[in-house]
C-alpha cells in the first residue's frame, strides 16, 4: 500500500486530492488530506463578509472520491524520515503534497489586538458581527492590494472608509493598467485615500499614522502582508521572499515532496512566476496531485501549464475591473466587470457529492468548468 499525504484543504489541497484519486483506479494507493477545519474556505468570497457563503464542506467533496480527511494541524515535517507530525502523533507518507496556503502576517504594532482582517472565515465573522446593524460606521483599511481594495469598496456604500497605503500610488502591485479605473472608483465611492504612509499604532478609536496624524474609526481592517505557510521552512529547499518553495515544472520540491498553491513558486510561463491566487492554486493542485500519484504508479507526469493570467477586482457598487495579461490590460469595467466577477465567484465553488464530475474536473488543468 502506498500513501499520498496532502497537507491543506484549500483550493490546491482539494484539487490535489481529486487529481490523485482520478489516477488510482485498480491500485492500492491511499490518499489522505490533513486540514484542521471541516471546510474548504473560498477566500475570494470573503470580502463580501458572508463567512457561510465562503465555506464548502470538505466531506461532500472528499467522501465521494474516497479520500480520507484527517482533521488535524501539521506541526512538523521530517522529509528524511518521510514523517509528518500532528502534535500528538506522526504519520508516514510515500509522497507528500504541501498545500498549506498562505496567511496574513500583520505588522507587530502597538494595539495589534484591535485590528480586524478578512483573511479567514473566522476573521470575517468577527468583522461582520462588529459591523452588523451599524449604518454609518467608519472603517480604516490598511493596504491597497487586492484584498484591501475589495473590502474598502465593499464597505463604502455602508459607511465612511479610509484607505491607507504605504506606497506612493494606490494598488502598487496591480500596475498602471487598471489604476485609473481603481482611482475613479475610489473617488466615486468617496473613499479617503492616504498614500505614502503607514500605521504606527491602533486602539479602539482608530489609528495613529507614521507621521503622527490620528484617524478615528470604528474598525481597522489590516490586509497588507501575505506569507506562505511557515511549514515551508521545514522543507530543505530554496524559498522566495514570500516564503514559497521553488518547484520544478512538475511542481516537485524534493524527490518525494510536491508543493502547490500559495506555498509554491512555480513558473506560470517562461517569463513569469505564479501569484498567490486561486486561479493558479487550482491548476497547481491538479498537477501536483496527478504527479504525486503518477510517480508512485509509474505513469507519465504532467507539466504545470496554467491558463493565461487574468484578474477581476471587485469594486463594490462601482462595479469591477477585469484585466488580461501580465500588463493587466483592462477589458471590462463597471456593470460588465461586476457580472464577470459574479460568475467567477460562482465557478470557484467545486462540485459536491458527484464523484464523476469531481474527477472529470480534476482531469482538466484549465479553470474553465465546461468542456
Ligand atoms: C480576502 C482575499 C481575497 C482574495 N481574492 C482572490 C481573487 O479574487 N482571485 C484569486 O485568484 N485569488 C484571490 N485570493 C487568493 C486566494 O484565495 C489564494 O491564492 C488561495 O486561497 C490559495 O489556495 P491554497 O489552497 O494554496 O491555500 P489556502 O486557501 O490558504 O488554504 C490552505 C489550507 O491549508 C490548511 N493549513 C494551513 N496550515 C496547516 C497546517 N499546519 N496543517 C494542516 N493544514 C493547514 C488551511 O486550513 C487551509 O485548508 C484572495 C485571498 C484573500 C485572503
Amino acid at each position: 500500500m502506498s500513501e499520498i499525504l496532502i497537507v491543506g484543504g484549500g483550493f490546491a489541497g482539494v484539487w490535489s486530492a481529486a487529481a490523485a484519486a482520478r489516477l488510482r483506479a485498480g491500485s492500492d494507493l491511499r490518499i489522505t488530506l490533513v486540514a484542521p477545519g471541516d471546510d474548504l474556505v473560498l477566500r475570494p468570497r470573503l470580502h463580501r463578509l458572508d463567512a457561510d457563503w465562503s465555506r464548502v464542506p470538505l466531506k461532500r467533496f472528499l467522501d465521494p472520491i474516497g479520500v480520507t480527511h484527517l482533521r488535524a494541524e501539521v506541526t512538523g515535517i521530517d522529509t528524511d524520515g518521510r514523517l509528518v507530525d500532528l502534535g500528538h502523533r506522526s504519520i508516514t507518507y510515500d509522497r507528500l503534497v504541501l498545500a498549506a496556503g498562505s496567511r496574513l502576517v500583520r505588522a507587530a504594532i502597538p494595539g495589534e489586538e484591535f485590528l480586524y482582517d478578512i483573511d479567514t472565515a473566522e476573521g470575517v465573522s468577527r468583522l461582520a458581527s462588529r459591523l452588523r446593524d451599524a449604518e454609518n460606521f467608519s472603517a480604516i483599511v490598511v493596504g491597497s492590494g487586492f484584498a484591501g481594495l475589495e473590502i474598502a469598496t465593499e464597505l463604502a456604500d455602508r459607511g465612511k472608509v479610509t484607505l491607507i497605503e504605504r506606497a506612493q500610488v494606490v494598488a502598487p502591485d496591480l500596475g498602471p493598467g487598471p489604476r485609473p479605473v481603481i482611482q475613479a472608483a475610489l473617488a466615486d465611492l468617496a473613499i479617503d485615500v492616504h498614500l505614502g504612509t503607514t500605521v504606527r499604532s491602533a486602539d479602539a478609536d482608530g489609528v495613529v499614522l507614521a507621521d503622527g496624524r490620528q484617524i478615528r474609526a470604528d474598525v481597522v481592517i489590516w490586509t497588507a502582508g501575505m506569507q506562505a505557510s511557515p511549514l515551508t521552512a521545514q522543507i530543505h529547499a530554496e524559498r522566495d521572499r514570500l516564503g514559497r518553495l521553488k518547484v520544478d515544472r512538475h511542481l516537485r520540491v524534493l524527490d518525494d515532496v510536491f508543493a502547490a498553491g500559495d506555498v509554491a513558486a512555480a513558473l506560470a510561463d517562461p517569463d513569469h512566476q505564479v501569484l498567490q491566487s486561486c486561479q493558479f492554486a487550482t491548476p497547481m493542485g491538479k498537477a501536483a496531485g496527478h504527479n504525486a500519484a503518477a510517480d508512485l504508479l509509474g505513469l507519465p507526469l504532467v507539466d504545470f501549464a496554467p491558463d493565461p493570467y487574468v484578474t477581476c477586482l471587485d469594486l463594490g457598487v462601482a462595479g469591477a475591473v477585469f484585466t488580461t495579461g501580465w500588463d493587466r490590460e483592462v477589458q471590462l469595467t463597471g456593470r460588465q466587470g461586476k457580472e464577470l466577477k459574479g460568475t467567477i465567484l460562482d465557478v470557484i465553488h467545486p462540485p459536491l457529492d458527484d464523484a464523476e464530475e469531481i474527477l472529470r474536473q480534476a482531469g482538466r488543468q484549465s479553470n474553465e468548468v465546461s468542456g
